[in-house]
This record gives C-alpha cells, sequence and structure tokens, in this order.
C-alpha cells in the first residue's frame, strides 16, 4: 500500500468544492443567494451551453468593499454569521461562508464590484482558488459574477453532469423557484441570449405565477391567507383543475427561501385526496412563517429538506386549511378552443378533441408570454376569475337554463354568459357514490332480498377477494352466503342499485378488488368498493330527459366537491361567452 501522506490545500478544497457545488445549478443558487442576501432589487442570471461555459450573475445589491474582496473568497469566511448560535436560526440557512471559496475552486472566476460609497469599483479574478489579478476600475453599484468553465480541473465532476440542455433546465427550474421565493426582487434569466423569464418585482405573487406558469394557472388559484398558534401561510394553491403529474409544482417557502419537506407535501396532498386522480399532484406557491423554534436545523442546509417539531400538529392545521379552501371554491375548468401551450399541460381530454378538421388548424396560440418591457405586460387572468359566479349556488339554480344534451352523454347548461358542460356520467357517479358513502357511514344501507338467489361460480382470485371484503360488502348490502365447493349465493343486494345488474357489479368489484392493496384501511376498502359499485351503476348508456337533470343538478349542488367524479374526472366544464365571440370573431382581441 502505498504510504499515507496529507493532502494538499488546493485538493482539500476541491474536494470541499463537491460538496457544495455539484452541477452548474448550485453555482447558480449560491450566487443568487448573496445576491438576495446582498439586498438587491434587481438580479440577471444569465448561463450559456448549460451553465458550463458561463455563468454570469449580475445584482444591484450593496457590492463588496474592495479590502473584503479577497477575504470573501476564503473558506468559511463569512458577513453573515458570526458564531455557532446564530446556526441555529432558519433565517441562516444555507449560510455557511463556503460558496465563494468553493466555486473559485473549481472554475475560472471573475469579479466586478462596487459599493455605492466607494469611487470606484474592482475586478478581481481567481482560478482554480488562486488569485490572477485585481485591478480598480470604473463599474455600477452592485455585483457582476462571471464563472467560466466550471469544473475545468475537476474533469470527474464534469463527466458526472447531464447534456448541456438538462442543466440548463435544473438552472431554469430553480430561476423560477427563486422568482417565486421573492417576487419583491425583478429576475431575468436568460439562457444562450433568450430571455426565459423575466419578472416585474412588484410583489405580486400572482403576476409572478402568471409570468412562469401561464395564463391558464393564474386564473385557476386559490388564495391562502391563514395565521394559528403554529405557523403563518399565506400564497396560492392551484385549482384541482390544474394539477400535474409530480411534485414539481409544489413551491413552499420559509423565510423567503425555497424549501423541501414531507411533511407539508403529505399534508397538502392529503387536503387534495378526492380532488384530484391519483398520481395528479396540486400547484402551490406557499409562504411560511414558523417561529426558529420550531425547526429542526440539525440537517444540511443544501439539502432543502426541512424538519420540524410538533409535526403532527402541523400536518393537521395545514390540512384542514387546505381542504376548507378547497371546498368553497367552484372548481369548474374552463376550456377554450385555443391551444394550451402551458409547460407540463397534459393533452387536455375535453371538447378540443371532438373540434373539426379547420377549426384545429387555426388554433390560435397562447404563447408563454415573456413581455420585452415591463410596461407592455397586461395579465388578463384577472377577468377570468370573475368570469363566472358560482354555477352550483342556490342562486344560480332558477337561472340557469338546461339547453338540451349533447352526443347522449353531456348536458349544456347557460347561466350568466357562460355555457357549462356538465358529463352525465360523471355527475351521476358522483352523487351516487356520495350518496353510496353517506348511507355507508350513517350505517342506513339497506338490502332488497333476493328470492331465489343468485347463484355465482367464482375463480380462486375471486374467492380470496370476497373473503377479504366480506365485511365491507355486506356494510353496502351485499348477502352472500357459501353454496358448497366454488359457488355462492347472493342472497340480497344493496338497495340503491337503480334496475341494474348485481351480478355485474358484484363481479366487478370482486376482480377489480384485487388492486386494493393490503395495507390499505377499512374506510378505504368502503370508498373503494362504493367507487366501483357507482361506476359499474352509470355504465349503461342510460338517457335522462330534463326533469332527471335538473334533480342530477340539484343533488350535484349538495354535494361537498362536486366538480370531480370519485376517480377524479371533471364533471363539469365551462366555455365562456367571450371565447365563443373570439372564435367568431365578433370581438377583436
Ligand atoms: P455566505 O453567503 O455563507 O456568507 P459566501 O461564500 O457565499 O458565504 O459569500 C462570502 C461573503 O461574500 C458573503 O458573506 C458576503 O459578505 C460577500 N458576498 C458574496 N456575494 C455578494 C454579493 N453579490 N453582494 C455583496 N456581497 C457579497
Ligand atoms: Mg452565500
Amino acid at each position: 500500500m502505498d504510504k499515507i501522506a496529507l493532502l494538499d490545500q488546493a485538493t482539500i478544497d476541491k474536494i470541499a468544492a463537491g460538496e457544495v457545488i455539484e452541477r452548474p445549478s448550485s453555482v447558480v443558487k449560491e450566487l443568487v443567494e448573496n445576491s438576495m442576501d446582498a439586498g438587491a432589487t434587481a438580479i440577471t442570471i444569465e448561463i450559456k451551453d448549460g451553465g458550463l461555459s458561463l455563468i454570469r450573475i449580475t445584482d444591484n445589491g450593496s457590492g463588496i468593499e474592495k479590502t473584503q474582496v479577497p477575504i470573501a473568497f476564503y473558506r468559511h469566511s463569512t458577513s453573515k454569521i458570526k458564531s455557532v448560535e446564530d446556526l441555529l436560526t432558519v433565517s441562516s440557512l444555507g449560510f455557511r461562508g463556503e460558496a465563494l471559496s468553493s466555486i473559485a475552486a473549481v472554475a475560472q472566476v471573475e469579479l466586478i464590484t462596487k459599493t455605492a460609497p466607494e469611487l470606484t469599483g474592482i475586478r478581481y479574478l481567481i482560478e482554480g482558488g488562486f488569485e490572477k489579478e485585481k485591478e480598480e476600475i470604473g463599474a455600477p453599484d452592485g455585483t457582476t459574477f462571471l464563472v467560466r468553465n466550471l469544473f475545468y480541473n475537476t474533469p470527474a465532476r464534469r463527466k458526472f453532469l447531464k447534456t448541456a440542455q438538462t442543466e440548463a433546465g435544473y438552472i431554469q427550474t430553480l430561476a423560477e423557484r427563486l422568482a417565486l421565493s421573492r417576487p419583491d426582487i425583478s429576475f431575468k434569466y436568460i439562457a444562450n441570449n433568450q430571455i426565459k423569464l423575466h419578472t416585474s418585482g412588484n410583489a405580486n405573487v400572482k403576476d409572478v405565477i402568471f409570468q412562469i406558469y401561464g395564463k391558464e394557472m393564474a386564473s385557476s388559484l386559490i388564495e391562502i391567507s391563514e395565521e394559528n398558534a403554529l405557523f403563518t401561510v399565506t400564497g396560492f394553491i392551484g385549482k384541482p383543475t390544474v394539477s400535474r403529474g409530480n411534485r414539481n409544482f409544489e413551491n413552499y417557502f420559509i423565510n423567503q427561501r425555497y424549501i423541501k419537506s414531507t411533511l407539508i407535501s403529505q399534508s397538502l396532498e392529503e387536503a387534495y385526496k378526492n380532488f384530484l386522480m391519483q398520481h395528479q399532484y396540486p400547484f402551490c406557491a406557499l409562504y411560511f412563517g414558523f417561529d426558529g423554534n420550531m425547526l429542526d436545523v440539525n440537517v444540511h442546509p443544501s439539502k432543502m429538506e426541512l424538519r420540524f417539531f410538533q409535526q403532527e400538529s402541523i400536518y393537521q392545521k395545514l390540512f384542514e386549511c387546505i381542504r376548507e379552501k378547497l371546498m368553497q371554491k367552484d372548481h369548474i375548468k374552463s376550456v377554450s378552443f385555443g391551444k394550451d401551450t402551458n409547460k407540463n399541460e397534459k393533452k387536455p381530454e375535453n371538447i378540443k378533441k371532438s373540434l373539426p378538421e379547420p377549426f384545429e388548424k387555426k388554433r390560435i396560440e397562447y404563447e408563454k408570454p415573456i413581455p420585452k418591457k415591463d410596461s407592455e405586460k397586461q395579465p388578463d387572468y384577472v377577468q377570468e376569475e370573475l368570469a363566472y359566479e358560482r354555477f352550483l349556488s342556490d342562486q344560480a339554480k332558477p337561472n340557469h337554463r338546461i339547453i338540451g344534451q349533447l352526443f347522449h352523454t353531456y348536458w349544456l347548461v347557460e347561466y350568466n354568459e357562460t355555457l357549462f358542460i356538465i358529463d352525465q356520467h360523471a355527475a351521476h357517479e358522483k352523487v351516487l357514490y356520495e350518496k353510496t358513502i353517506r348511507s355507508l357511514k350513517q350505517k342506513e344501507h339497506t338490502t332488497q332480498l333476493l328470492s331465489p338467489p343468485i347463484v355465482l361460480t367464482l375463480d380462486p382470485q375471486e374467492e380470496r377477494a370476497l373473503m377479504r371484503f366480506k365485511e365491507e360488502l355486506l356494510q353496502i348490502g351485499f348477502e352472500i352466503e357459501p353454496f358448497g365447493g366454488k359457488e355462492y349465493a347472493v342472497c340480497g343486494v344493496p338497495g340503491n342499485l337503480f334496475h341494474l345488474d348485481a351480478k355485474q357489479i358484484l363481479l366487478e368489484i370482486l376482480d377489480n378488488s384485487m388492486e386494493i392493496q393490503a395495507s390499505v384501511t377499512p374506510e378505504s376498502v368502503l370508498e373503494k368498493v362504493a367507487s366501483m359499485s357507482c361506476k359499474a351503476a352509470v355504465k349503461g348508456n342510460h338517457a335522462m330527459n330534463q326533469k332527471e337533470v335538473e334533480i342530477l343538478i340539484a343533488e350535484l349542488l349538495e354535494l361537498e366537491n362536486p366538480y370531480f367524479c370519485p376517480h377524479g374526472r371533471p364533471t363539469i366544464l365551462s366555455m365562456d361567452k367571450q371565447e365563443l365571440e373570439k372564435k367568431f370573431k365578433r370581438i377583436v382581441t
């Protein structure tokens, strides 16, 4: 074996740097956080080639005094914490005085900075940890960092990076989160000479959401403002209609910093349960305030994952707050003939599909708006918010005008300058489901006795399912007895099956219950069983008449969450008059 030797300082620094600077986006994060700490009100992030050839961060903050510049690049040099006690407050998250030294260890760094009182600024060059140049120059107040050829001296790290495009993507996501974290700062993000994001810094969260996520998101928000003994929270959550397929749209901030928290995520997602399809996640931008002593800061700062004391109470309080807000709102998805270009938006499964070809070709493109000048920015989501008052309210009901049925499936209803499109099946299913669940919970199920019983022959899988969910089936009104061998006699069926084939439904329930995992609670089995029986119940393409539809709407109206069927599909869509008028060129936009 080789002799033991001490590593030289340059190697030690490179290794240490690896912990802080993992990829180009880490550089951006550290430098922008420094700019924010320096009181900047405008920050520009510019990158080339995914940040590998160049990262430039410009701010109008305090600047660094000439004499302090070389010190700023020492390891553990910081103007932000003086002692270990300071580390115990959340405002010191991520302050370790390691960023500049780490970046300088693995890149070629140029710094131009000037404080307001000083007449001239300084230009400072440091490469691989070694000072190269230092000169006085004329410069505006504030700081510019140029980081070139990242990892030029650590090829192993460089190899570990993804493609420039992917790295640029990480930086864009980061830039968006940074912009969201501080709506009072104007952020500009430029990649390969293209402006990708520009926020105004007017402190309006909704405007930032509009800039990042587009019009549809900005017009589908529910405001949150809550204060309790444990925390304060403000910001927005997305209506369930704008959910996404992953958690990337859940944004949490504490003390104006983006953080991750499993606790907060779980509480939020639980509140959205039954409002979203499985594997769909909500959008949110939530700004929390916690007392320092509620936070367990004993975690790695760069991991951004926070832990709390009093976890359960926080979970419960947040859950209640979000749930209550979701219950209050109309969650009708507004559809348009225009093509949705919002990123990550799944192909909408709504009426657009059925448009004839010529319409398809003439779709209006809603590009993600990136205004050239701040003054040109004109968010138009405000108007949309007001477009429909609550469609499903007692006051609205007398003013519904039921137009008729479309494609034997959809009911068209006019109300308040808006066309509402109700999916009869989804709505019916939802009403049935809620009724079933309610009667199950109140244990008021009825059984309709069958004489003679229906005899079923079950395969082994179905038999197992029957054994496992016997209790639940009994609870919803099925009475089933062994009839010898593989045969079972169904002596009673739920009383509310609306002339549907009980045998068919039972078999469907048994077949589907295989999917139910072992770990679920009896209550969720009930929910599942109820949801399956309702799904089966509305399968028949039952033609409804006007009167039945009126009753259906009235029943929907009484539900806590009428906007989604038990499987999370929307029950109602809307299209406003303006949208149609635009299409017919009656109005110019
Ligand atoms: P930390 O942020 O943990 O203090 P850094 O290595 O990131 O450590 O920065 C070292 C110091 O350099 C900071 O404490 C700050 O005083 C100074 N500094 C860095 N960037 C800026 C900037 N953009 N504007 C003003 N001061 C800065
Ligand atoms: Mg820093």
